[in-house]
């Protein structure tokens, strides 16, 4: 029997899990192995884009698990070849490199960036900008690109050639880039860091400046992506493209899997042997993620983000004015943050544990905002009860 006192007796402590533990679930619904029901509004932290045990996602995953689960990168696989033809149809991007976490699609964007001008300009043109408050993941180069240095501290030497400016900030950008830069990575909005989103003149200054000093612009969309901002990707609302996209999360919809997207002359920086992974483009992921993009990148999957987003968007105002919590609520489509008012700063992880005891998962995005993800399938009965269940907790709280 796997207890929660378990996870503490054999795993690492890094992490400090809630102390329910999950039994199944369904849409946007999670029970827990007492049988107590949760509006699931943290999805797994962004990533089950079509809820839980979605039937064609569980459909495509057995067909494919009773063919082959994984053949490596010693050879093709018609899934993947599916999907990286979709993700290249649906976007900017001319060619996809597969890996299995937003990290590492977001490792090899930078390696891909640092090659790409080495190859063309030399190895003097290797600086990356970057912006504070961002995330990038949590290998040596993605904590080291990322803006929150907590994430950075105490592991040696971080990667070398990297400025952290304030988000947002134009001016900060013109002074900083120069024909040395080879990349400006960001998020389109901050997930991690706040959920803050960019100035759109702020990411046009940014696309002008990288063209006029060839450094390539990468957008992290590992978070923002598969329609969590009402859009496949959340570029294509700022009208703004990218030279390199990276996508994870809601892209297996709880399969392991992620992407670097790019155009062809960039993607030829990575020629035979020069960056790779064991597990890139497994079968049962790509499956998976096939049948996920088919059913998320439909105009009506857009109204329906929309239209949630809305909706809930109008449940937390009335909250909002009845009891006086938040200073600000903002994000987009289904990638919402509440600011809580400076009386209550730093005790978001109390509201969040409030709501798991009233019965809804959320998140938090720093110390003082709440931070709620549904899955794109909620429905307006989940959305109903989940604002009923989160008005109970506010009054404890309150
Ligand atoms: N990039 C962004 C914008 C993220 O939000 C995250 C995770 O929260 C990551 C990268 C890292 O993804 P992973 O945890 O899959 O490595």
């Amino acid at each position: 029997m796997s207890t929660r006192e378990l996870h503490d007796q054999y795993l690492f402590p890094n992490y400090a899990p809630l102390q329910i533990m999950p039994s199944h679930g369904k849409g946007a619904r999670l029970w827990d192995t007492d049988g107590r029901e949760y509006i699931d509004f943290a999805a797994g932290i962004a990533v089950s884009a079509l809820g839980h045990a979605h039937p064609d996602l569980v459909t495509a995953l057995h067909e494919q698990a009773q063919k082959y689960w994984h053949v490596s990168n010693v050879m093709s696989n018609g899934p993947a070849i599916q999907l990286a033809k979709s993700l290249v149809e649906a976007t900017f991007a001319e060619r996809v490199f597969f890996s299995n976490s937003g990290a590492e699609a977001n490792e090899a964007a930078l390696k891909l960036a640092r090659r790409f001008a080495h190859d063309h300009f030399g190895p003097q043109k290797h600086e990356i900008i970057a912006f504070e408050n961002g995330f990038h993941g949590r290998t040596l180069f993605t904590v080291s690109v990322g803006g929150q240095p907590k994430y950075s501290e105490g592991f040696g030497p971080a990667i070398e050639g990297i400025t952290h400016l304030p988000y947002n900030d134009i001016s900060a950008l013109e002074a900083a880039i120069s024909d040395k830069t080879c990349a400006v990575m960001m998020e389109p909005l901050q997930g991690e860091g706040g959920v803050m989103p960019a100035d759109p003149a702020f990411v046009r200054r940014a696309r002008e400046l990288c063209d006029q000093h060839q450094a390539l612009l990468i957008f992290d969309e590992v978070q923002t992506g598969i329609m969590r901002t009402g859009e496949l990707y959340a570029y294509m609302g700022l009208g703004v493209e990218p030279d390199i996209l990276t996508s994870a999360k809601g892209l297996g919809g709880g399969m392991p899997i992620a992407a670097t997207l790019a155009k062809e002359q960039v993607a030829a920086s990575f020629g035979v042997g020069v960056h790779g992974s064991t597990f890139g483009g497994n079968p049962l992921a790509c499956a998976v993620a096939n049948k996920l993009i088919e059913l998320v990148n439909t105009p009506q999957m857009k109204v329906q983000v929309h239209d949630l987003s809305r909706r809930l968007r109008s449940g937390l105002d009335s909250l909002n004015n009845e009891f006086s919590l938040f200073s600000e609520i903002r994000g987009a489509g289904l990638l919402l943050g509440c600011e809580l008012a400076p009386e209550h700063a730093g005790r978001s992880r109390e509201l969040m544990d409030l709501f798991m005891e009233q019965g809804v998962l959320a998140l938090v995005a720093g110390d003082s905002v709440l931070r709620l993800v549904p899955p794109l399938v909620t429905t307006g009965e989940d959305l109903y009860e989940g604002l009923s269940r989160m008005t109970a907790a506010v009054k404890k709280f309150a």
